[in-house]
C-alpha cells in the first residue's frame, strides 16, 4: 500500500469521508425515525462511494476513505471495495460526534471503538485520525498519542504539514491541514429544514481550482492539497465529472503526485524531524 513519496512533487491528497447516515444521527438522534432523512446519507455507501472507486481506478490514483466505525461495521462492503482499490482507510470517530462535545471517557472509547472496527473490517490498524466535523476536543490529541496514531487531519492553522508537539508510538504526530474551502459540504450539502440553494459545480470547480494554483505556486514551501469529499454528495454523477475535471487540470501541471495520506504523512514525519 506504501509509495515512495517524491519529496520533489507537489502532493495532492484526494480524501473522502463515508460518513452514510452517521452523520444525520448525530445532529439529531430524532432522524432514526427519519427514514428518508438517513437515506440521503446511505447514498455514500450504496451507490456514490463505488462511483468515486471506479472514477480514481480509471485515473489509477489513491484516496484516503475516513470512516467512522459504525459505517464501517454497517457497510463493510463499502469500506472493503476501497481498500481493495488501493485506498487508505483511517479513522473518522465511530458514531460521528463531534468530540469537543464528548467527555474524556466518551471520546476515548470512540477512538478505540472506531479502531478496532476498522480493523475488523479491513484487517489493518488505521493510523490516520479525522474527527467527525473537524472539532477536535482539548482530549483528542492525547487520545490520539496514546491510541499510536501517525497523523491527524483536522486544523486549519496552516497548509503545509507539520508535527504536533506530542508523540505516539508511530512518533511525532503528523498534522496534514484542512479547511472549509477545500470540501464539498459548504458548496453541496442541501438538508431541511435549512434550505439554501445548491451551489454551482464551477463556484465549487473555481474555488478548488484556484486553492491548487496558489499552493502549487508554492509548492517549494512544503505547501500540499488535501481534498475532501463525502461519497454521499461527491458520489453524485455531476460531482463525479466535476472531481475528474479538477484531477485533468492537476494532471496537466509538471511535478504533481497523488498519495495516501499515510504516505505523505510517513514522508514529512522523517523530513520534519530531521
Ligand atoms: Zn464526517
Amino acid at each position: 500500500m506504501e509509495s515512495t513519496v517524491d519529496s520533489k512533487k507537489f502532493k495532492v491528497m484526494l480524501t473522502f469521508d463515508l460518513d452514510a447516515e452517521s452523520a444525520f444521527l448525530a445532529m439529531d438522534p430524532d432522524n432514526a425515525h427519519r427514514v428518508g432523512v438517513l437515506s440521503q446519507g446511505q447514498y455514500g455507501p450504496k451507490v456514490g462511494v463505488h462511483r468515486l472507486i471506479e472514477l480514481l481506478q480509471r485515473k489509477g490514483l489513491p484516496a484516503t476513505l475516513f470512516v467512522p466505525g459504525w459505517v464501517a461495521e454497517k457497510y463493510p462492503d463499502a469500506v472493503q471495495a476501497s481498500a481493495a482499490a488501493g485506498w487508505e482507510v483511517a479513522h473518522h470517530g465511530y458514531h460521528h460526534i463531534p468530540p469537543a462535545t464528548q467527555t474524556r471517557e466518551e471520546e476515548a472509547e470512540s477512538i478505540v471503538k472506531g479502531i478496532d472496527a476498522i480493523q475488523k473490517v479491513t484487517g489493518r490498524i488505521p493510523v490516520g485520525y479525522r474527527s467527525p466535523s473537524w472539532d477536535f476536543s482539548a482530549n483528542t490529541l492525547e487520545l490520539l498519542s496514546q491510541n499510536g496514531f501517525l497523523y491527524s487531519s483536522n486544523m486549519m492553522d496552516n497548509d503545509a504539514p507539520y508535527l504536533h508537539p506530542v508523540e505516539s508510538s508511530a512518533g511525532p504526530i503528523v498534522e496534514l491541514p484542512i479547511q472549509w474551502i477545500l470540501d464539498d459540504a459548504p458548496f453541496f450539502m442541501f438538508s431541511r429544514p435549512a434550505v439554501r440553494p445548491i451551489s454551482a459545480l464551477s463556484n465549487a470547480y473555481e474555488h478548488w481550482s484556484e486553492e491548487f494554483e496558489g499552493l502549487y505556486a508554492e509548492r517549494d514551501r512544503n505547501k500540499i492539497y488535501v481534498l475532501t469529499m463525502h461519497p454521499f454528495i461527491s458520489g453524485r454523477p455531476s460531482r463525479v465529472r466535476l472531481l475528474e475535471k479538477l484531477i485533468d487540470l492537476i494532471q496537466q501541471h509538471p511535478d504533481v503526485a497523488f498519495y495516501t495520506c499515510e504516505d505523505v504523512a510517513r514522508h514529512y514525519q522523517a523530513s520534519l524531524s530531521k
